[in-house]
């Protein structure tokens, strides 16, 4: 029987949650639903230990222990973000029909290392800018980010993208991997992960691989989305444009996410906690109905996966019980009962 954590996060988020677990439950499924208190770490942490997978809503600071923990503490490298458009989703697109592809953001590095401080702090080291020819330090007061690339961690996010695009592939889909970072300003950090990219893709030659710099990537994310497959990008672009792909397909209610290591996986939507609409029982739940697909599917329980799937798909087509950021006026409740009523 699959263990699945559940920590629902604050403001808005529960309200999704809740509804989904729900939802899943009408599957018939033999899933235990953990309920760890977030503010015993150790205990949350054990119950994570002791699951297949958790499902997490989304945190403004009480969860975000846990949050790091299912990130660091079980090395979930890869963040899949899926952006495929259905009838029915409210994009700003003129034509989005055949949007579907995949960003996966490498997870736990570049930026997000976190390891900031003064620039005074740096003196010692006599680090000279490329650009300047001069001390860092010299710039006058002020602060540094880190921004940390290494090659192995580059080569398993770029190897499970391939590994994706070759699944996706196998499904009827075009076999691509895109690769974008800044090579250019960055030839060592940014350098160093499109380098990998490209020697790991010669161990996939039936897949197609390219790459562009990231801000003509972004270009191309919103002219031209239907020709992305599988997208791979460092940490910080990844969050990005990953918000910016949720935009193109109708916007942050509609975008699921998972993120996997090769022994643990976790899913949450790519939204925030929404706060601004906490209490109004409005929240798009979509995300999350979609992120708990893909958690089934991760088990093993694909059937129930495209039964959940194809409701929410019959919900959009119908167009008759959206939330309000998809242009109608059901709550989060009467969606919720809507997809439940579609489920076969
Ligand atoms: P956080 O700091 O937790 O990321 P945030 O407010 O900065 O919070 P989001 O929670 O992603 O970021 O919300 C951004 C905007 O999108 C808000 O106006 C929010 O209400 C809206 N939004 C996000 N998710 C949804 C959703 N599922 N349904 C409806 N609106 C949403």
């Amino acid at each position: 029987m699959p263990r699945v954590v559940v920590i629902e996060g604050e403001d808005a988020a529960p309200e999704a949650v809740r509804p989904t677990i729900g939802l899943v439950d009408r599957l018939g499924l033999d899933i235990e639903w953990v309920r760890p208190d977030v503010d015993d770490y150790p205990a949350t942490c054990r119950a994570i230990d002791e699951s297949d997978a958790t499902l997490f809503g989304a945190t403004s600071g009480r969860s975000a222990a846990a949050l790091f923990y299912l990130r660091w503490g079980k090395e979930t490298y890869a963040n899949v973000r899926p952006a495929r458009w259905l009838p029915g989703f409210r994009s700003p697109m003129a034509r989005p029909n055949g949007i579907d592809f995949v960003i996966v953001r490498e997870n736990l590095e570049d930026l997000y290392v976190g390891v900031e401080g003064e620039l005074e702090s740096l003196r010692p080291f006599g680090l000279t800018s490329r650009m300047t020819r001069r001390n860092i330090a010299d710039m006058g007061a002020g602060r540094f980010a880190v921004k940390a690339i290494t090659e192995a961690g580059s080569e398993r996010v770029v190897r499970f993208s391939f590994e994706l695009a070759r699944r996706r592939k196998a499904q009827g889909r075009r076999g691509k991997v895109t690769c974008a970072s800044k090579y250019n300003m960055l030839p060592l950090s940014d350098g160093l992960f499109r380098d990998v990219a490209q020697r790991v893709a010669v161990e996939y030659p039936e897949i197609g691989f390219e790459t562009f710099i990231v801000d003509d990537f972004a270009r191309r994310l919103v002219a031209t989305p239907q020709d992305l497959d599988v997208v791979v990008l460092p940490n910080l672009y990844g969050d990005i444009l990953s918000d910016a792909a949720a935009g193109v397909i109708g916007g942050l209610g509609l975008a699921p996410s998972g993120c996997y290591g090769d022994r643990y996986a976790y899913f949450e939507s790519a939204h925030g906690t929404a706060p601004d609409i906490a209490g109004q029982n409005a929240i798009n739940p979509t995300a999350t109905i979609l992120s708990a697909v893909m958690m089934l599917e991760y088990l093993g329980r694909a059937e129930a996966a495209r039964r959940l799937e194809a409701a929410v798909e019959r919900v959009y087509a119908l167009g008759r019980s959206l939330t309000r950021d998809q242009g109608g006026g059901a709550s989060t409740t009467e969606f919720c009962a809507a997809v439940a009523s579609e489920l076969r």
